[in-house]
């Protein structure tokens, strides 16, 4: 396809999703009809394939898709791991049941999703988990305990790695399932972090029921299905796809977002900056926050950046401009990255490592953002609000709203490095996959699992 034959096609596509949302848009609809609709659509996961609820959009054009729908003012797709981990994971492991089943549920928000990968001792190392499930008639039980669960505590389902079979070496015992969080088995308890913010937490798993019609991809093929998740995690986190427009309202039963206005959460409610109340007048909850900034952070944060520099006369100074002017060029460099990568897939080709290096971006756009924050916010920048009562206290000390954004995203800076694999394993990913040097020498790939060394 030529490149004008590729911008016709994403004009088509925004033509179309224009048309729609006009005749569909309503925002007193509450979220969940709204959802179902858009869901139902193929807007809320535009980039999976058709039988999977989708319309086979590439990664950009479903970030344009995402923007138009904000831009509309309308309730984006219902954000979080759902969409952008389980949905694409299932739509290539899984059966049409299984894509019936579970991403139909994701695109239409009914269900919310988190993430059972990471486990006190594998993070890096993640093929040697720990956590086991042994089969039991049409059931597993399972037992072990993970960790850095983000979303845990408001989610339906969780994407579960456990490991089936020891005797065989790590990466070969290990099984996918879609567990049920809400169960007597699973005890999900909060960890608070620096931001004041519980983002994260331990699960732990007491002979927890998994049903064999929830093992994903086949027994023992675990590593290759979580693979897939990893890859559209780097990728939907490098390119900031991590929230989408809808983070205002959880999906999923738990959170208890399903049965409010959908008018009250599209991006035409944005709350008023001194009091978190919407233009119609509700109060939003105040979910999703760290998200939100590294969101904001990735595609508004030269803007917030310029706008505080000239609020406290901080613009004219020439550190100050060329730090925005790095932060801008990096914006693009990933942009121009995303449109390279777009016009080789086009063509039938790939570029290795792209996804690697998208997150590696992120992490630095991240880190130059919090530098570049504080050293515009000066003094106001050692001080942040954990709660909104202390926003609000903080903005009218300051008479600056845009410093609470800078420390909120300070503090959340050091995470993006960490999460989805940290930048030391993706440069290791580089050099080894792409770049063809030598891995470490070890055994694990030979020896079982049973017999390997423990980190615990
Ligand atoms: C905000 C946040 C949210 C998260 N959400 C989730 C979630 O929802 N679900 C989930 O399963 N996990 C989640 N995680 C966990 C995350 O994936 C792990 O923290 C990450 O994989 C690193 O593992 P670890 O913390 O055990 O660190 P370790 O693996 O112990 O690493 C410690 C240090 O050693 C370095 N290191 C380790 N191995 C190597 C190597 N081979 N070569 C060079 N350096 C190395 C690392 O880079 C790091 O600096 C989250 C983490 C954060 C910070």
């Amino acid at each position: 396809m030529t490149d004008t034959a590729q911008l016709n096609s994403t004009d088509q596509v925004i033509d179309e999703l224009r048309d729609w949302l006009s005749s569909n848009w309503d925002p007193d609809l509450t979220v969940a009809e709204w959802w179902e609709r858009l869901g139902l659509a193929g807007w809320s996961a535009p980039t999976l394939p058709t039988n999977a609820y989708g319309r086979g959009l590439s990664r950009n054009d479903g970030v344009r898709v995402a923007q138009e729908i904000e831009r509309f003012g309308a309730l984006g797709a219902p954000a979080g791991l759902g969409l952008l981990l389980a949905a694409p994971t299932i739509a290539t492991h899984g059966t049409q049941e299984q894509v019936d089943t579970y991403v139909r549920d994701i695109v239409i928000g009914q269900k919310s999703w988190c993430q059972l990968f990471s486990e006190p001792a594998a993070g890096s190392d993640l093929a040697g988990l720990q956590t086991r499930a042994v089969r039991d008639g049409d059931e597993w039980i399972v037992n072990g305990q993970k960790v850095w669960t983000s979303g845990g505590q408001h989610s339906n389902l969780g994407m579960l790695l456990a490991r089936t079979n020891p005797e065989v070496p790590k990466h070969q015992g290990i099984t996918y399932f879609a567990l049920e969080m809400i169960q007597p088995g699973v005890e999900i308890r909060p960890l608070r972090e620096m931001t004041g913010r519980a983002l994260f937490n331990e699960v732990f798993m007491t002979d927890a029921r998994v049903a064999n019609d929830a093992l994903i991809g086949g027994e023992n093929n675990g590593w290759a299905v979580a693979n897939t998740t990893l890859a559209n995690e780097r990728a939907g986190l490098g390119s900031g796809g991590g929230s989408g427009a809808g983070g205002s309202v959880l999906p999923g039963t738990v959170g208890g977002g399903l049965d409010r206005r959908a008018g009250d959460y599209g991006s035409g409610a944005r709350p008023n900056a001194s009091d978190g109340k919407s233009k119609s007048g509700s109060k939003r909850k105040e979910d999703g926050g760290e998200d939100g900034a590294m969101v904001r952070a990735l595609s508004g944060g030269p803007k917030l950046l310029v706008e505080l520099a000239k609020s406290n006369g901080s613009v004219t100074d020439p550190n100050v401009r060329q730090g925005i002017a790095q932060l801008y060029t990096w914006g693009e460099l990933g942009r121009f990255n995303g449109l390279r990568l777009k016009a080789v897939k086009s063509g039938g080709g790939d570029i290795p490592g792209m996804p690697n290096i998208s997150k590696l971006s992120m992490s630095h756009i991240m880190r130059l953002t919090r530098d570049l924050g504080l050293q515009i916010s000066g003094a106001a920048g050692m001080l942040h609000g954990y709660n909104q009562k202390d926003r609000s206290a903080l903005e009218s000390a300051t008479g600056n709203t845009l410093v609470g954004f800078v420390t909120e995203m300070a503090l959340f800076a050091q995470a993006p490095s960490i999460y989805g694999g940290t930048d030391q394993v993706q440069r290791n990913i580089i050099g080894e996959r792409v770049l063809g040097l030598p891995k470490e020498p070890n055994n694990d790939r030979t020896t079982p699992f049973s017999e390997l060394a423990k980190n615990v």
